[in-house]
């Protein structure tokens, strides 16, 4: 099977297995789990930060930065296609009590004026403009990089009318490796980020969130009151120690990968692929001019070929490559398409 459904889909490998048996562990809650100790130390300096903090998920990692940005009747702002808009189970508006104001942003990216334009003027009527959420590298945007000058410009606004900066940073490594940009200069202007771990990176669980002492400090509160509180977590926090020493640089296989993928599908018929805007592990591919549905391609490609992709809507579909998928499997993948589409 080449699973192409999300980057989520990576196995750990013999030697990430390895390293985690040896690790060394404690109670992570009282701070005496030196592998998630080193883990979080790994995290707050390379995106520059006072401190970090391990939790079992990116979402929780949005979660709690919500919770601690914002007050019930809050406004957060993003782009229509976020992730804690789509998939995070209502999260904010349940756990915090938040709404969400949506921009719409291209390929999952807006800019300083759209989010000028939505700050409210403070008045009793209104929800108070309390955060501004992006994600780095966009997922339903195709893994699309927000380039440095418009994140620093957005955040400093976002300063001036005391909102709190958050960034989603599932797959910031990502786009550093495809942008040349350091992590924590990405990261200087935000409030709140965090890394994901079981995506491109390969471990099996657990994300970082990074800010301030005082944040993380408050950040615990939350992931005990959650139940996200651990014990001898280093066993897999090993997992991440391993991703971040060994599956960074190497990210950029999975970048030319996808990339291949997206020039081989736009060359067959009736497949829309602008594979000059793949930039990072995310290929969107629409199928309308098919005249079939997404969702009936995708089941063709995994039961006839064993290629599995992910769709949204009626004739939008998602190949994600990873580390579990090497460029042969890359050619099978689009030999699949042609096949389907014959
Ligand atoms: C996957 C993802 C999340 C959630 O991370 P989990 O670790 O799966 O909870 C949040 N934001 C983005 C952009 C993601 O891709």
């Amino acid at each position: 099977m080449i699973d192409l459904f999300s980057d989520t889909a990576t196995k750990p490998s013999a030697a990430m297995r390895a390293y985690m048996c040896q690790a060394e562990v404690g109670d992570e809650q009282r701070f005496e789990d030196p592998t998630v100790n080193r883990l979080q130390e790994m995290v707050a300096s390379l995106l520059g930060k006072e401190a970090a903090l391990y939790l079992p998920s990116g979402t929780m990692c949005n979660q709690i930065s919500f919770a601690i940005a914002c007050r019930p009747g809050d406004e957060i702002l993003l782009d229509r296609t976020a992730h804690p808009l789509h998939a995070e189970a209502g999260g904010a508006a349940a756990l915090t009590g938040t709404v969400f104001t949506v921009l719409q942003g291209t390929r999952g990216i807006f800019d300083r004026d759209q989010v000028a334009a939505a700050i409210r003027p403070v008045w009793r009527y209104a929800p108070r403009t309390r955060a501004v959420s992006i994600e780095q590298t966009t997922n339903l945007g195709g893994g699309a990089c927000w380039q440095l000058e418009r994140m620093r410009a957005i955040c400093a606004l976002a300063h001036e009318h005391e909102l709190w900066a958050h960034c989603d940073g599932a797959r910031l490594l990502n786009a550093v490796v495809a942008m040349g940009v350091p992590a924590r200069e990405q990261a200087a202007s935000f409030d709140s980020i965090w890394i994901d771990f079981s995506k491109g990176l390969g471990a099996p669980v657990g994300a970082v969130l990074a800010g301030t002492r005082d944040f993380i400090d408050e950040a615990w509160r939350l992931k005990q009151r959650l139940g996200g509180a651990m014990r001898q977590a280093g066993i897999i926090a090993a997992a991440c120690v391993y991703a971040l020493e060994h599956n960074v640089e190497r990210l950029a296989e999975d970048h030319a990968n996808a990339r291949r993928l997206a020039e081989r599908l736009a060359a067959l018929p009736g497949l829309r692929v602008d594979a000059a805007a793949v930039e990072t592990n995310i290929v969107l591919i629409d199928a309308a001019a098919t005249g079939r549905a997404a969702a009936e391609i995708a089941r063709a490609l995994d039961e006839r070929h064993g290629v599995r992709v992910s769709t949204f809507g009626l004739r939008t579909i998602r190949a994600v490559t990873h580390l579990d998928i090497g460029a042969p499997d890359i050619e099978v993948a689009a030999d699949a398409f042609a096949d389907v589409l014959r």
